[in-house]
């Protein structure tokens, strides 16, 4: 990225070398993207991460529906990101001729085929269910979902938030995941920079733009390319590919089992939250009996430990995760759930270190309770 920041700054849309130089950055970036998803390099439309490549998909193929005063129907899940859950919402809020079907994942945090197909109207016309679930790593059954969807009606476009999927999980645009129509991507989750991301725009669908300036990015975002940023996700992208071709997904699998085997040993009263389905290999999303998760971060990470609790709300007090109680987890439940993460970088010697610090925090919590 360093000499897109220090020596080729030219603007990608101008004419002369140092513009070309920086064009042919973003072209090859393109490709390596295209590389990894499978598929071609001008389905990839670069935004500025996973944040606004979801509201795209969701506006960008709803909106022409609602200027036209059509009826539509938007079938997603109770789990989604607040990215696209609160776009969904604010375009209910907008349009009276939109109806949004929220589905509930399964107390396995997975949304159920038979479920999904009763869901399905006349007049669903997008569907948007994450491949996996950013809280418990849950995978999602997208290749049937997104089969069943083009089977009750072609019409319906099928988006899914793969933020916490590309780089982790082969994703074959041209295979597995044909029926897909949309797929957004955030580059801080596979290890390019944050304020980065993408859309897989599947050729031929039509998508209205959310910003109105320049053709750039043929003509669906506007604006002048982050040319370090985008150089950075290109080669993001292909340390991702050779990572996912080799067993890196198998190792990684094996470090998160054996943190999971030795806290759920160690520490009475723990359980995994969807524990018994497909899983991303990094996330584990545990759950201590009489433990408040928010205090168990605070003394971990006092112990060097990073861990995460479900989502923080905006007035700054936490909220149970939307995720857990869509899986039917009760509010005390929630609080006491805590994800750990991680990382192709992790190492034995930090689970071994995790290991002996986790459950001794947590047996120093459980002795203050009251
Ligand atoms: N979707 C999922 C599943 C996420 O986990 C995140 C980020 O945490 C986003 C969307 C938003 O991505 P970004 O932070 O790049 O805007």
């Amino acid at each position: 990225m360093q000499p897109y920041f220090l020596e080729s700054f030219g603007n990608p849309s101008s004419a002369h070398q140092s513009g070309q130089r920086t064009r042919a950055a973003v072209e090859h970036a393109r490709k390596q993207l295209a590389a990894l998803l499978r598929c071609m390099p001008r389905e990839i439309v670069f935004t500025s991460g996973g944040t606004e490549a979801d509201n795209l998909a969701l506006t960008g193929v709803l909106q022409p529906y609602l200027l036209r005063n059509e009826a539509v129907h938007l079938l997603t899940t109770e789990m989604e990101h607040h990215a696209v859950l609160y776009a969904a919402q604010a375009m209910e809020r907008q349009y009276h001729q939109l109806e949004v079907t929220y589905l509930r994942p399964t107390t396995e945090g997975v949304i159920d085929p038979a479920e999904f197909s009763a869901a399905l109207r006349p007049h669903t016309r997008l569907i948007s269910v994450m491949l996996a679930n950013n809280e418990t790593g849950a995978v999602q059954p997208l290749g049937k979902l997104a089969r069943l969807a083009k089977q009750h009606d072609p019409r319906i476009l099928v988006h899914t938030d793969a933020v916490q999927s590309a780089g982790k999980l082969p994703l074959d645009l041209g295979g597995e995941f044909k029926n897909v129509d949309l797929l957004s991507l955030s580059g801080h989750k596979m290890y390019a920079p944050q304020g980065m991301g993408a859309l897989f725009v599947r050729k031929g669908v039509e998508l209205a733009p959310m910003f109105y300036g320049g053709p750039h990015e043929r003509q669906r975002r506007a604006g002048t390319e982050n040319v370090p940023g985008i150089v950075g996700l290109g080669y993001a992208a292909e340390l991702a590919r050779v990572w996912l071709d080799g067993d890196g997904a198998a190792t990684l699998t094996g470090l998160r089992d054996r943190l999971e085997q030795g806290l759920l040993a160690a520490i009475p009263g723990t359980q995994v939250n969807a524990a018994h389905t497909a899983r991303t290999p990094n996330t584990t999303n545990l759950r201590c009996e009489g433990v408040e998760a928010e205090a168990l971060l605070i003394a971990l990470d006092l112990a060097g430990i990073a861990a995460s609790f479900g989502a923080a709300c905006q007035s700054g007090a936490t909220e149970p995760s939307h995720v857990l109680l869509a899986m039917g987890l009760t509010p005390a439940e929630a609080r006491s759930s805590l994800r750990l993460s991680l990382s192709r970088l992790t190492t034995d010697a930090e689970i071994d270190h995790a290991l002996a610090i986790i459950p001794a925090v947590v047996e120093r919590l459980r002795s203050l309770r009251p």
